[in-house]
């Protein structure tokens, strides 16, 4: 049987990496995007000229109407979800605590956090036979972000509390829910942040010294969806060249 996985927010970045890797690993692909339709039909159309099967699907996942046609659209186009990349995240400028407004909080754990409930809840709906669940976090969780994003890395700190707790919660259905925390990686989300250059300017005190790529992140995420990981739940891998 075909596996079939949602990546949210998979036309660029991490998730598009993630899209194409899991492809190649021939599962059918549910490339998610926001507003971003080039990309993800390019990702698409990469995947299909490898001879992997994918489709684009627009939704905010931020908003539950939103999520629950995506997973609709899913069910009757690929067939019913077997695996979920929660993947879809927001950075926004650079600001102290002291500046920040309720409507920027809101944004960012609304798109961060909520979405990745909603997508979880559409996805244990389905996984009758079991499945696997891999959320993307973000070493910014164990380290705050002070005085630059500290919004981001609480909604980060709670997509791990969200691991640990629905990785319990739903282990004796066979559905196993891990997470991946990257560190420096070079996409776009630092531009959306204030900073295009950020990776560059902070590399030198990372202990490996470079900042990480797209496809080391999708590398350890597909492991975890995988079936070689088949004993593990609730666990926390970081991919942050050992910050
Ligand atoms: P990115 O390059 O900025 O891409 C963001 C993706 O999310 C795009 O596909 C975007 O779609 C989509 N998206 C944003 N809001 C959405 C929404 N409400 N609904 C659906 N899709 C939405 O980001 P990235 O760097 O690959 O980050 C991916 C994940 O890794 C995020 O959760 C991020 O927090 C995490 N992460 C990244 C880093 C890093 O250094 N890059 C480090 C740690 C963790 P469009 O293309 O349509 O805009």
């Amino acid at each position: 049987m075909t596996p079939i996985v949602l990546v949210t927010g998979g036309s660029r970045g991490i998730g598009a990496a993630t899209s194409k890797y899991l492809a190649k690993q021939n599962y059918a692909v549910c490339v998610n995007y926001i507003s971003n339709k080039a990309q993800a039909d390019k990702v698409v159309s990469e995947i299909e000229k490898d001879g992997g099967k994918a489709i684009a699907v627009q939704a905010d996942v931020s908003k539950e109407e939103e999520v629950v046609r995506l997973f609709n659209t899913i069910d009757s186009t690929l067939g019913q979800i077997t695996h979920l990349v929660n993947n879809a995240g927001i950075l926004l400028p650079q600001i102290r605590v002291s500046e920040m407004t309720a409507e920027r909080i809101n944004k960012v754990l609304t798109t961060n956090v909520t979405s990745y409930f909603l997508c979880c809840r559409e996805a244990i709906k389905r996984m009758e036979n079991g499945g696997s669940i891999v959320n993307v976090s973000s070493a910014a969780s164990r380290l705050g972000a002070a005085g630059e994003y500290v919004d981001y890395a609480s909604s980060k700190g709670a997509i791990d509390t969200l691991t640990t707790g629905l990785s319990l919660e739903v282990a004796s259905q066979n559905i196993r829910v891990n997470c991946v925390r990257p560190g420096f990686i070079y996409t776009d989300m630092h531009a959306d942040g204030g900073e295009a250059n950020r990776v560059e300017r902070v590399k030198s005190l990372i202990p490996l010294q470079r900042g990480g790529k797209t496809q080391e992140v999708a590398a350890a995420i597909a492991f975890l969806l995988s079936n070689e990981a088949s004993f593990i739940t609730g666990t926390f891998v970081d991919i942050a060249g050992g910050k």
